[in-house]
């Protein structure tokens, strides 16, 4: 378990973290969600004792980071933005270095261990400098499951990895997550959204939301809004969709096959008159509907609007 309370970080007068405060419980998949610069890689820096914060207290498992730096990092396995890697050793000497200077026992068994689970043991004798990105990482990522730590931070680790290779590293994270804390940190919401139980929204430095993604897309605006098509013209729609009970904003449109769309903002408690409004209409108006459904707001319509859009 990972306690963080009132943690800030200043560099020089520049505020980088602003009172964080949360808990990650044992054996979850934690996202650390924001835009670049919000903090992501501050907060796992000083999670994992690489970097002294400004003011505020972490606990791994109970033992507080910067009394006791030894004993919470025998937790923790970290992957930084920019791994440690060697480029001119080979996947296997460079883990057997890092096996030996985390003071694990057995290293051969735990290198064979790590590198079966991270899939690289086809590659193990090849220059790391001479692998694509995708198994550079998944070395990065063994080096930090190394001596079996009960928590596994990841910072960005699909970043830069082209669509397949991030499919593969986020099964293995999947995997790890069976039975670890893993926490990792992405720019990007559908990466975090696709593996994660639960989601810390960070903008700039603040701690801005922290829920479970189906959560998250219920917080918002408490509005919601219905989605129709029509194979009719947009001007009639608007006709027909004109002084319903309840709707608060209108936006027609033609979908690519000449077809009409209608979006009707509401709110949450008037979804299920309305569509029966709707339908009745189209009944009047002997015009077959093609489609009614709910438009649920997207978790990129939360994020964006929790860290003030791209400007951050
Ligand atoms: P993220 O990982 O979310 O992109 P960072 O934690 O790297 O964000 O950075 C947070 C903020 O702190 C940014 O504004 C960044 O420019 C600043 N920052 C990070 N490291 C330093 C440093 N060593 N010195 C000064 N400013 C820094
Ligand atoms: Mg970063």
């Amino acid at each position: 378990m990972i306690e963080v309370s009132h943690l800030t970080k200043r560099y020089g007068s520049h505020l980088a973290l602003d009172d964080l405060s949360f808990t990650i419980p044992e054996g979850q998949i934690y996202g650390l969600l924001g835009p670049n610069g919000a903090g992501k890689s501050t907060t796992m820096n000083i999670l994992t004792g690489c970097l002294a914060a400004t003011s505020g207290q972490v606990r791994i498992d109970g033992v507080d980071i910067f009394e006791d730096p030894m004993a919470a990092k025998k937790h923790l396995g970290y992957l930084p933005e920019l791994p440690p890697l060697y480029m001119d050793r080979t996947p296997e000497e460079y883990l057997r270095f890092v096996a030996r200077a985390k003071g694990v026992g057995d290293v051969p068994g735990e290198l064979e261990r790590v590198m079966a689970l991270t899939q690289i043991t086809d590659v193990k004798d090849r220059l790391i400098r001479n692998l694509s990105k995708g198994y550079r990482q998944r070395v990065g990522i063994a080096q930090a499951i190394l001596g079996d730590p009960d928590i596994i931070i990841l910072d960005e680790p699909t970043v830069g990895l082209d669509p397949r290779q991030i499919t593969e590293i986020r099964e293995l994270i999947q995997k790890l997550g069976e039975n670890k804390t893993v926490i990792l940190s992405s720019h990007i919401l559908s990466e975090v959204q696709a593996v994660c139980d639960s989601i810390l929204i960070l903008s700039r430095g603040k701690l801005v939301a922290c829920d479970t993604p189906d959560n998250l897309e219920r917080l918002l605006t408490g509005g919601t809004a219905l989605e129709l098509e029509a194979d009719t013209q947009p001007e009639r729609l608007e006709k027909i969709l004109g002084n319903l009970p309840g709707v608060t904003g209108l936006t027609v449109g033609e979908t690519a096959d000449k077809h009409a769309w209608a979006r009707l903002e509401t709110g949450k408690e008037n979804l299920e008159n309305l569509s029966k409004a709707v339908f009745f209409r189209f009944c009047d108006e002997k015009l077959p509907l093609l489609r009614l459904t709910p438009a649920k707001a997207s978790l990129e319509d939360i994020f964006l609007e929790l860290t003030g859009g791209k400007e951050a």
